[in-house]
């Protein structure tokens, strides 16, 4: 966690550590060791593999974490077993209060078995193929680590990349951590974002020693062991079944008590959210005029017959968890700081993260609430937005709809175009739900107009791709609009890739919205062969070669 994936590090500037008290440069104490049972290394291995893997490409790579279950004996740590939890995010993953608790839980489950064994760290990946130094601790595990290391001096963090099993200095793909102390404060941990070595020195200072590799082993396994794991997942393998799976990951949407939640609340946790990244941006590429003959050239028979209606998969995935950035909610009304309601946008960002969306939008109604009594006009939007959305995620499109009416107010009075644009679009996705194509057709069509004017051109592409789908899946297909449409979210996509804007989804951002563009225009172009009409069909290739190459 706490690598992101274009480094957005940029906007912050650099704070000063606090001058006259420089801290007395610390050399770590390396007492004891970890010894890591060969069944607790099988399911970091495999959880971490399920999500970074050869069958998915590299971009989409994701981030595991987990809980390590153990004993301490004197000052080594035996680590029995790895609990994996929820499957990770492309970037950093904060701790925060559904993360505790989960670990609150397991630790009940756990104090039931009686057996001196208790959560006595945790572990997480990081995939980072192209990176060779990709072990380490961010600043944002670094306070992750604090809620571990804090109440217990010999909790652990484990990092694990599973690109880095055969290099030299990292045996296994694993490295384990201490911090050389725990008062670090948020200031600190700011600024580490930026001062931070792999090694756990501070560039500024590469005396001050942050954190610390503990030595480990890998213990086992037995030949009992060994055995079972190799038909456990020759068993799983044959019937297609993921390798491993998380803790509880079966239970349909886990509902937290409220007395729990208020519990997890108590907890130690730090305020830093993972900040929406921007691209650099796009380089200025020549535009080369496609030869049209090229389209003659597509093999329309081999197009699929059906275009499914919604957006592909793996956009909806990162729109459900897109989250927008904190300096996005704290600009404007500046001097409006209430701690309660920031507060709980910051725990409903968490819940939203981990699709917990119903969860999310009760926490949001009472956030609102306290921003509407103080008519902060921005901050309700942002509220607002936000709730429609986990309504509209947790399945409820009534709810959806009549707060994308109350967003659509807000964001005019606001003069807040993405706003404005995502109520609307999230209307027609809504009406879309419902079976309503008529309504959702005008939807997205008025969401472009506003994201087109604020020149969000991913969001304007997203929309023209839905309403090219529902041109193509009505009864009697519109071939004809549904190309003119696919052309247009083309164009969009294009430019969003010039112009990358900080409150898109990251989809709009990396190297998805490529491959996903140089799809879709594949399958544009398989749709001319449907046309009957000869004057249609040399139209709407003309449409298509305004494009630009993809890559
Ligand atoms: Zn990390």
């Amino acid at each position: 966690m706490g690598y992101t994936m274009s480094g957005n590090n940029k906007q912050q500037p650099v704070k000063e550590p606090a001058v006259s008290k420089a801290p007395e440069p610390k050399k770590p104490e390396v007492k004891g060791k970890v010894f890591i049972s060969a069944e607790a290394f099988r399911a970091i291995l495999l959880y971490a593999k399920r999500y970074a893997n050869e069958n998915i490409p590299e971009y989409d790579w994701k981030e595991v974490y987990g809980f390590l279950i153990g004993r301490i004996d004197k000052d080594n740590v035996l680590v029995d077993s790895a609990v994996p939890m929820t499957s990770g995010e492309a970037t950093e993953v904060v701790f925060g209060p559904s993360h505790y608790t989960k670990a609150a839980e397991l630790d009940n489950e756990i104090a039931e078995k009686n057996d001196n064994t208790f959560v006595c760290g945790w572990w997480h990946s990081h995939p980072f193929k192209s990176n060779p130094t990709s072990i380490f601790l961010s600043s944002i595990d670094v306070g992750n680590h604090l809620g571990f290391q804090g109440p217990n001096p010999l909790a652990i963090a484990l990092v694990h990349d599973p690109s880095k099993m055969k290099e030299k200095d990292t045996p296994f793909g694993i490295k384990v951590f201490r911090l050389t102390r725990t008062d670090f404060d948020q200031n600190e941990l700011d600024r580490y974002a930026l001062d931070l070595n792999p090694e756990g020195n501070t560039k500024s200072n590469p005396t001050d020693i942050v954190y610390y590799a503990v030595p480990f082993e890998i213990t086992g396994p037995t030949a009992e062991l060994f055995a079972d794991s190799l038909a456990d997942v020759i068993d799983k393998t044959v019937k297609g079944d993921p390798l491993i799976k998380a803790y509880r990951e079966d239970d349909a949407n886990v509902t937290v008590s409220q007395e729990k939640l208020a519990d997890a609340r108590k907890l130690t946790r730090i305020q830093d959210l993972g900040k929406v990244d921007i691209t650099d941006e796009a380089g200025g590429e020549e535009y080369l005029e496609p030869d049209i003959e090229t389209l003659d050239q597509t093999p329309s028979a081999e197009e699929p017959s059906g275009l499914p209606l919604a957006l592909p998969e793996e956009m909806e995935e990162v729109n459900k968890t897109h989250v927008l950035s904190v300096e996005d909610f704290a600009s404007g009304d500046e001097e409006l700081r209430t701690e309660e309601a920031e507060q709980q946008y910051l725990d409903a960002l968490d819940f939203k993260k981990q699709k917990e969306f119903k969860m999310a939008a009760d926490i949001l109604k009472s956030t609102y609430r306290i921003y509407s009594k103080l008519n902060a006009k921005h901050k309700m939007a942002f509220i607002k937005n936000m709730l429609m959305e986990c309504y509209f995620w947790a399945g409820d499109v009534d709810d959806a709809i009549v707060e994308s009416n109350l967003v659509e107010k807000l964001a005019n009075e606001t003069k807040n175009q993405y706003f404005l644009g995502n109520a609307r679009e999230f209307r027609g996705r809504s009406f879309l739900k419902r079976g309503d194509m008529k309504n959702a057709s005008q939807a997205f069509q008025d969401a472009i107009a506003a994201f087109k004017k604020g020149s969000f051109n991913a969001k304007a592409g997203a929309c023209a791709e839905m309403i090219a789908r529902i041109y193509y899946n009505r009864e009697k297909p519109d071939v004809e609009m549904a190309i003119t449409f696919f052309a247009r979210a083309l164009l969009y996509y294009q430019n969003a890739i010039k112009n990358p804007r900080s409150m898109e989804p990251a989809w709009a951002r990396d190297a998805f919205i490529t491959n996903h563009g140089a799809l879709l225009e594949k399958q544009a172009k398989g749709l001319i062969g449907e046309l009957k009409d000869g004057t249609k069909v040399k139209q709407m290739k003309e449409l298509l070669v305004n494009l630009k190459p993809w890559d």
